[in-house]
């Protein structure tokens, strides 16, 4: 009838190219641990998506990249149904967006009401690497899944048993008789340093960068591949748990710790937003010296009865936030240099 449709056609067409080309950076950064750009080039582009679809809600299809957790398991591994489901965490670029964030979240949890409702903050570096989900059945390792899509991940058992520090079974006494360990699997940046020289020095290519060459190693077919890489793990949660009494986030990372689950040494529990913000500067001036790359902080409701109250979105908890700090030069410039994972 030659009435212009809402949203106009230019805009449709530049959903459907951002979605596909989305859908393909995933891909390459997902299965093939490859990126095609930066993180930063990748993060504007899903912004703008996010930016169409809330002008636009009647645009959001179900299988919309902002609907997904980015990851589909690849079919050269075993399929693992994740007991429960693993999301990602939705990201704000600059302090005022974390304020506005918290802003929200705190007036949510001021309308929960109960003496429980108390506004912890549990802060903590957001690490660059790929996240596992570790499943303990009465203290023993029985199965190590990457993330995937959230639902389904990759069986890499095999691998992640070449991980000295992942304990294969728990220690000490109470654990529970099962539990979902969750993580990020990282290489140290001076032993991934020393790695790519010696790579180097034998005349290969180096590995691009920390995350992709952690991503990479978890994702050898071989073992014996993986076992030579310098890889180490911090948790960042849990999943399903049977018999696991804790109340918080804070609480559930002293007992892992006491059951010889690595817990980073870097987090901390804090109340004020002052002490948020602190924490954001002094991280974002030491990002270079810590024993790992970090790509940001992530900011979680410690008490799990507020956290359960919050809930999640179809991709990401209404309780966390992963601040990102501004992208820095050097990132563009390591992607030039072929990758080999
Ligand atoms: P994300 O990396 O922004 O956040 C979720 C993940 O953070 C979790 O799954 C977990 O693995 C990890 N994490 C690290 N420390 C954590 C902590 N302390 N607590 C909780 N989780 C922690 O989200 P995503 O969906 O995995 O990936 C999106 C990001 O990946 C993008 O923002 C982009 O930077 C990058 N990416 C880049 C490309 C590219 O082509 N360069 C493609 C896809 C994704």
């Amino acid at each position: 009838n030659g009435r212009e449709s809402i949203p106009s056609d230019a805009i449709r067409e530049e959903y459907e190219n951002l979605s596909d080309l989305i859908r393909k950076y995933r891909f390459a950064y997902y299965q093939d641990d490859a990126p095609l750009v930066s993180d930063a080039e990748f993060d504007t582009l899903f912004r703008r998506l996010e930016e169409i679809e809330a002008l636009h809600p009647e645009l959001v299809a179900n299988d919309s990249p902002t609907q997904e957790v980015g990851g589909e398991a690849s079919a050269a591994f075993a399929a693992v149904e994740h007991l429960q489901r693993m999301y990602s965490l939705e990201d704000v670029f600059s302090i005022e967006e974390l304020e506005a964030w918290l802003n929200r979240a705190e007036a949510s949890i001021a309308k929960l009401g109960d003496g429980t409702a108390r506004a912890a903050w549990l802060t903590e570096l957001k690490i660059d690497g790929l996240a596992v989900n570790l499943l303990y059945r009465d203290g023993k390792l029985v199965r190590a899944a990457t993330r995937g899509d959230g639902t389904t991940g990759e069986d890499i058992t095999h691998n992640v048993l070449t991980i000295k520090e992942i304990p294969q079974q728990l220690s000490g006494e109470g654990y529970p008789s099962e539990v979902e360990v969750r993580g990020e699997v990282f290489i140290p940046s001076k032993a991934f340093a020393e790695f790519n020289e010696a790579l180097i020095e034998a005349g290969k290519a180096p590995l691009a960068n920390p995350r992709n060459a952690a991503a990479g190693s978890l994702r050898q077919k071989d073992p014996a591949e993986t076992a030579k890489r310098p890889l180490k793990m911090f948790v960042h949660g849990i999943g399903a748990r049977e018999g696991l009494e804790a109340r918080s986030q804070s609480e559930t990372y002293a007992l892992l710790k006491e059951w010889g689950l690595p817990v980073s040494p870097y987090f901390e529990v804090l109340e004020a937003r002052a002490d948020v913000l602190g924490f954001i500067s002094k991280y974002g001036e030491q990002r270079h010296k810590l024993l790992h790359e970090i790509d940001g902080i992530v900011v979680k409701v410690d008490h799990f009865a507020t956290q359960r109250a919050l809930g999640y979105t179809t991709r990401v908890p209404r309780w966390a936030v992963a601040y990102k700090y501004p992208p820095e030069e050097v990132h563009t410039k390591l992607l030039d240099i072929q990758v080999n994972v």
